[in-house]
C-alpha cells in the first residue's frame, strides 16, 4: 500500500527568528523605489545578506553592484543595510547620483556616537569583524587610520592606547553577545575610564534570536540555522547552538542544504533564521522536512518584537 508510515519528528522553532526591522527597512527601500522611480534602480552591496532576497529584487528590477563607479551617471542608487563609509556618499554627490540610503538606523546610531566619541578626544577601538561591510563602513565615518579593529580577547589585551584615560569603544551591531562581553570586560579592566555604551551597541535583532537558540538548544538533537555565509548574525546562531551543546549545528541556504545524512534520524530539531532571511525559507524547510517525516511544529517565543523604523522622507507616504 501507499501508506508507508513516517517517523515522527518534532521541529522546534526559535522565536524570534529571521527578519529584523532593519532588513524589513531596507528591502522595503528598494522595493518602493523601484515602484516611484522605475526600474532598474541600482544597489551597492547586497541589500542584505541573503541570495533569495537579492534574486526576488532583481526580478522586480533592482542591480546590484559592488560600487559606486558601477553605476551609470543619472541612475538612481540605494546603499544596503550595512551602512557605508562617509566617502561613499559624497562620492555619490560629486557625482550627482540620486542615492537613499537604507542603512539601519541602529547602525546609523552607531556612526554618530563613534563620530561623538572622536571628536572628544577619544582614540577609538571598534569591537567586530574584518572584513564585513558594516564594520568598513563604521571605520569609514573617521579619518582613515583612526579607528583600531578589535576582533578578540587577545587583540583586547594587547592593545596599547596612546593615552589610557582617553580611549572609547563601539561595537558591530551583529555579534556573539557573549564574546563581545568578554571583550569588553578584558577592555574596563585594562581602562577602567573607558567610554563607549553600557553594554555594546549589538542590536535588539541580534540578542533575541541569540537568546531564542539558546533556550531551545538544549532540547533539540539538531540545530539548522537559515542564513548565509556572509551574514554575521546567522553565523553566530550556529555558534550559539555549538556551545549551548548541540551535537549538530549547521547552516542551510537554502532546504536542498539539508544534510541528512549527517542529520542522522533525530527525534527533535531545532529551526531557526538570521535577520536576512525571509520566513517563506523557513517553511521551505520545514516542507522538506514533511517529506520525511511525521512532522509536528512547535514554537514558544522567548521575546516578542514590535520594533518599526520609518522610511527615508523621499519614499514616506
Ligand atoms: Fe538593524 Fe540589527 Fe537588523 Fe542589522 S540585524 S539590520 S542592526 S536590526
Amino acid at each position: 500500500s501507499e501508506t508507508i508510515s513516517k517517523p515522527p519528528l518534532t521541529l522546534l522553532l526559535a522565536s524570534p527568528r529571521g527578519f529584523c526591522a532593519g532588513v524589513d527597512r531596507a528591502i522595503q527601500i528598494v522595493e518602493l523605489a523601484i515602484e516611484k522611480y522605475g526600474p532598474p534602480v541600482y544597489v551597492r552591496h547586497e541589500i542584505v545578506h541573503n541570495r533569495y532576497v537579492v534574486e526576488e529584487l532583481e526580478r522586480k528590477g533592482a542591480i546590484f553592484v559592488e560600487e559606486l563607479d558601477e553605476v551609470p551617471s543619472g541612475a538612481k542608487v540605494i546603499f544596503s543595510a550595512h551602512g557605508v563609509p562617509k566617502a561613499v556618499p559624497a562620492d555619490a554627490q560629486s557625482r550627482e547620483l540620486f542615492y537613499l540610503d537604507a542603512t539601519c538606523p541602529l547602525v546609523s546610531k552607531v556612526h554618530v556616537e563613534a563620530e561623538r566619541l572622536y571628536s572628544r578626544g577619544h582614540e577609538i577601538l571598534l569591537i567586530g569583524h574584518a572584513g564585513h561591510p558594516e564594520v568598513i563602513g563604521t571605520m569609514g565615518q573617521l579619518p582613515e587610520g583612526s579607528v583600531r579593529l578589535i576582533e578578540t580577547a587577545a587583540d583586547a589585551e594587547a592593545f596599547q592606547p596612546q593615552d589610557p584615560e582617553k580611549v572609547a569603544f563601539v561595537t558591530q551591531t551583529t555579534l556573539s553577545v557573549d564574546d563581545t562581553a568578554a571583550i569588553v570586560a578584558i577592555l574596563r579592566r585594562r581602562f577602567p575610564a573607558i567610554a563607549g555604551p553600557r553594554k555594546e551597541d549589538i542590536c535588539y535583532a541580534t540578542t533575541n534570536r541569540q537568546e531564542a537558540v539558546k533556550a531551545i538548544a538544549p532540547l533539540v538533537d539538531a540545530m539548522l540555522v537559515i542564513g548565509a555565509p556572509n551574514s554575521s548574525n546567522s553565523m553566530r546562531l550556529v555558534e550559539v547552538a555549538e556551545r549551548a551543546g548541540c551535537r549538530y549545528a549547521a547552516l542551510l541556504q537554502r532546504a536542498t542544504d539539508i544534510d541528512w545524512a549527517a542529520l542522522g534520524s533525530p527525534a527533535i530539531v531545532g529551526l531557526t533564521a538570521g535577520a536576512s532571511a525571509p520566513e517563506v525559507l523557513v517553511e521551505e524547510v520545514i516542507d522538506a522536512f514533511r517529506q520525511r517525516f511525521e512532522v509536528t511544529v512547535e514554537e514558544s517565543p522567548v521575546r516578542r518584537e514590535s520594533v518599526q523604523f520609518k522610511l527615508p522622507r523621499a519614499l514616506a507616504g
